[in-house]
């Protein structure tokens, strides 16, 4: 059963209460782009169930998780990229609700022009 938090800026993107550029969205997981993205297409990917941290997050909603990131780092035709997800304030995670971040690294060849 997803849970959802009345204050959590994540469960309103979910629910459609704050708008974002969504991606793609599945039965537990949905993406939409970073609103202070770090590089062009930076991506970030969440499952439709209220955990702050990895470790709270029940199974049933990280199987979707990477291989979106996949199909993610396959549209755009990345080369080089990070996926990273953080856990708590000294690990830098700003937002309390779990995400997995997709960030294109940009060759100099693909800046140009
Ligand atoms: P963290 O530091 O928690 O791993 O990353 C949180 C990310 O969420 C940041 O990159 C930040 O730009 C992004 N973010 C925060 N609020 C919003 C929002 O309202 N909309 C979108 N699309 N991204 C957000
Ligand atoms: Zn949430």
């Amino acid at each position: 059963m997803a849970k959802s938090l009345a204050s959590c800026i994540f469960c309103k993107i979910i629910k459609g209460e704050i708008p974002s550029f969504k991606i793609v969205e599945t039965e537990t997981t949905f993406s939409f782009l970073d609103i202070g993205p770090l590089s062009k297409g930076h991506a970030l990917i969440i499952p439709k169930h209220h955990a702050e941290k990895l470790h709270e997050l029940p199974d049933e909603y990280l199987t979707e998780a990477l291989p979106i990131a996949k199909k993610i780092a396959t549209a755009l035709g990345l080369k080089d990229y990070n996926i990273l997800q953080n856990n708590g304030r000294i690990a830098h995670q700003e937002v309390d609700h779990v995400h997995f971040h997709l960030i294109p690294k940009p060759r100099a060849s693909d800046e140009e022009g």
